[in-house]
């Protein structure tokens, strides 16, 4: 069993999606969890609501993933409201998909911005307050592997840079017994990726488990991963992907 009591979470992008099923997660197995968002003031609200209902510890921090001093501001009100920082998970994300005659340069920052930059920032600042047992988990993708659909590279090489960073980033966590390790989602249904979509027909058909995955699923692994039991993990691209990349 997992047991996260007296820790405190702050998830980059919580309001909806894998981020929502995460904060969620972390709060049910006795973390207080903190997280950001950009625009879904009531669906952030609802999952606080959800959190307290269920006699967790929640807040919601508008804090855009784009800007460094928003990613520190929150983070250091995370730390100023529980009063200490276990558990980052880099979660916010965005994905933008355009043949590559029609690839906007802006699309192209913005990706970089928030896919990996902000993971960057967010766990330089997260570091300074973590201890010994301290957990980051970013979120990747299986199309750091594998990328069998045309106009989505800036996206791949978002989620590759990941592999790299968290291979790095464990090598100066490490000595203060801080684990990093990036999780590669399949296929999962959320805003991002709906599953009823045409889209999701051609991605189910070279899936050897030939469904999308739970956002509860990736929760459950990224909840196992926090926890004291994994604590010789570090470094790792771990992927959940239905066999994507198989
Ligand atoms: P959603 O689009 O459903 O949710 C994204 C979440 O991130 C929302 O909470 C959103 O907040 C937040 N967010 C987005 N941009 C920013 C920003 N600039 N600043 C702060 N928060 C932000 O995405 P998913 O849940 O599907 O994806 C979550 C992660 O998982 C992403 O990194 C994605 O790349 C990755 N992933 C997803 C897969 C899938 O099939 N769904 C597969 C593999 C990886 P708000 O509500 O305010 O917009």
């Amino acid at each position: 069993t997992i047991v996260l009591d007296n820790k405190v979470a702050f998830i980059q992008g919580g309001s909806r999606g894998i981020g929502a099923a995460i904060a969620k997660r972390l709060a049910r197995h006795g973390a207080a969890v903190a997280f950001s968002y950009v625009s879904s003031d009531e669906r952030a609200a609802q999952v606080v609501k959800d959190i307290e209902a269920a006699g967790g510890h929640a807040l919601a921090i508008k804090a855009d993933s784009a800007d460094a001093a928003a990613i520190k501001a929150a983070i250091d009100k995370t730390v100023a409201t529980f009063g200490r920082l276990d558990i980052l998970v880099n979660n916010a994300g965005v994905l933008a998909i355009a043949p590559l005659a029609d690839f906007s340069l802006e699309d192209f920052d913005r990706t970089l911005a928030i896919n990996v930059r902000s993971v960057f920032v967010a766990s330089q600042e997260a570091a300074r307050y973590m201890t010994e047992g301290g957990r980051i988990i970013n979120i990747g993708s299986t199309n750091a592997d594998r990328v069998p659909f045309a106009g989505g590279g800036p996206y791949a090489m978002s989620k590759s840079a990941l592999v790299g960073l968290t291979k790095g980033l464990a090598r100066d966590l490490g000595p203060r017994g801080i684990t990093i390790n990036n999780v590669q989602p399949g296929p999962v249904d959320t805003d991002m990726n709906p599953a009823n979509g045409d889209f999701a027909e051609s991605l189910k058909a070279i899936m050897p488990l030939g469904r999308y995955g739970k956002d509860e699923e990736i929760a459950g692994f990224v909840a196992y991963l926090v926890s004291p039991e994994a604590g010789y993990i570090t470094g790792a691209s771990l992927s959940i992907d239905g066999g994507f990349s198989a």
